[in-house]
């Protein structure tokens, strides 16, 4: 098994969930390099690519113009978007000194000729484009897709190292993590490492485990909107895609194949899984806070206890409410009663979000379930968090305002999930009745029976 080494940047893991993370992460802020004779088609294009894509773009009409630019600054570009037809440079000369440069490199050809295709197929481009209708549209996509492939994992599985060569200097040149493997075992042992993967595009014939049978194989765990698999082979393609798609494939390419066709049939698939990861994701994130939701905590949660029980350890299920938040939104407006909420999340996707699965219920309510949390990290974590909300201000529109937490939190399961929960909001209501902004932890030590309340002092 070989791992080839990523592109740049480091693989986002999990960490989507919180809207603090989301918040932080540095923004992409590469510009398009955009060479072109035209300066009327380079606005044209620059215009859209600012746009749909949210970039600057540097516009240049000569090679010599580029060469210059490229001595006098260390700006790194996202991608280069070059026509063919420059004064001082034939189309050979541009596309080489693009790629030479590193950059993903976007053809734009004022005409199709096979001649001018198959002269530009022996680079590396990571695509081109006749000017016209599409042209435009497709340069956008093109360049959004470079980020987001730096970030998709792509497993090749060929006995034939030539082959495996082959699929993944293409990938390669779209920038994806590419992984590779000889063989259907080998793969699903990556598989078993990156779970993330998207892609798989596999070969037929390989020793030990053929490509059908890792279909088969990989479908028993990832559905089809999970994980993509797009099977090769040169043996008898008719029968072989029938059997590749009728256990699990999700498309079938004949060797040889067209760069092309190779391109479009692994984008299709992508989309196919980007989609369905996005409907997920919108289907159990809390829009408002980005936590997850009573629907993602209801879905994950029971086999999540269910394993905590089987395994005999201790576990903290809890619930936070927000004090007086009814009050916020009359004194403050609704506006500030949503920034309060995100601000809360945040912290609580800070002091958290590592402990276990963390929940927004509905309105100012939150549900924590922590396996595998004994009693004195349960009472560290809970405690801070209370602390920190309320020694963090959150302002809105000129205004400051304060809020606190009241936590009930139980260490002693129930028979019952739901039980369980009920017992935290049981704890819930003696925080509330007890005078709020403070944490009750039941029991405090094994066999007491007593409710431990913790409220110290909060810092100013
Ligand atoms: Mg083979």
């Amino acid at each position: 098994m070989k791992f080839e080494p990523r592109i740049r940047g480091q693989v986002d893991t999990g960490a989507r969930s919180t809207g603090r993370i989301n918040a932080t992460r540095s923004r992409d802020t590469r510009r398009v390099l955009l060479i072109n004779s035209s300066i009327a088609a380079s606005r044209f294009l620059g215009e859209a690519i600012q746009k749909q894509c949210e970039r600057q773009v540097e516009a240049l009409s000569t090679l010599a113009q580029v060469r210059s630019h490229l001595d006098r600054t260390q700006e790194e570009f996202l991608a280069a978007v070059v026509g063919l037809e420059l004064s001082d440079a034939s189309g050979v000369e541009i596309v080489e000194f693009a790629l030479g440069k590193g950059l993903p490199t976007i053809v734009l050809t004022g005409s199709w000729r096979e001649e001018t295709r198959r002269t530009f197929c022996r680079y590396s481009l990571f695509d081109y484009f006749v000017k016209g209708k599409l042209e435009i549209d497709g340069v956008c996509r093109a360049l959004n897709r470079i980020p987001l492939n730096s970030s998709t994992k792509v497993l090749v599985v060929d006995d034939s190292a030539a082959a495996r060569e082959l699929q993944s200097s293409l990938l390669r040149a779209h920038r994806f993590q590419v992984f590779l493997a000889a063989d259907g075992a080998e793969a699903l042992q990556v598989l078993a490492e990156h779970p993330d993967t998207t892609l798989v595009i596999t070969d037929y014939e390989m020793p030990t485990m053929d490509g059908i049978t890792l279909a088969m194989r990989i479908r028993e765990s990832h559905g089809a909107d999970e994980i993509a698999i797009v099977g090769v082979s040169a043996q008898g393609a008719s029968t072989t895609a029938v059997r590749f798609l009728k256990h699990g494939a999700s498309d079938f390419l004949a060797k040889p194949f067209e760069k092309e066709e190779f391109y479009c049939r692994i984008y299709n698939c992508i989309n196919t899984i980007e989609n369905a990861r996005a409907i997920r994701k919108a289907a159990f994130t809390d829009s408002l806070t980005g936590l997850a939701n009573r629907l993602a905590f209801f879905t994950q949660a029971p086999a999540k206890f269910a394993e905590s029980q089987a395994r005999g350890e201790s576990m903290a299920m809890a619930m936070v409410d927000i004090d007086f938040f009814k009050k916020v939104n009359d004194s403050y407006g609704h506006a500030a009663g949503d920034e309060v909420l995100r601000c809360v999340a945040t912290l609580m996707a800070e002091y958290l979000g590592k402990a276990g699965l963390v929940a927004r219920f509905g309105g100012e309510e939150f549900c924590v379930f922590c396996p595998g949390l004994d009693r004195d990290e349960t009472w560290e974590i809970f405690d801070k968090l209370r602390v920190a909300v309320a020694a963090t201000p959150v302002f809105h529109d000129g205004q400051t305002i304060r809020v606190t937490l009241s936590i009930g939190v139980t260490l002693a399961p129930r028979d019952s999930l739901d039980e369980t929960i009920n017992h935290a909001d049981q704890l819930l209501y003696e925080a509330k009745n007890s005078g709020r902004n403070r944490v009750v932890i039941s029991p405090r030590a094994l066999g007491s029976g007593v409710n431990l309340i913790m409220d110290q002092l909060i810092p100013d």
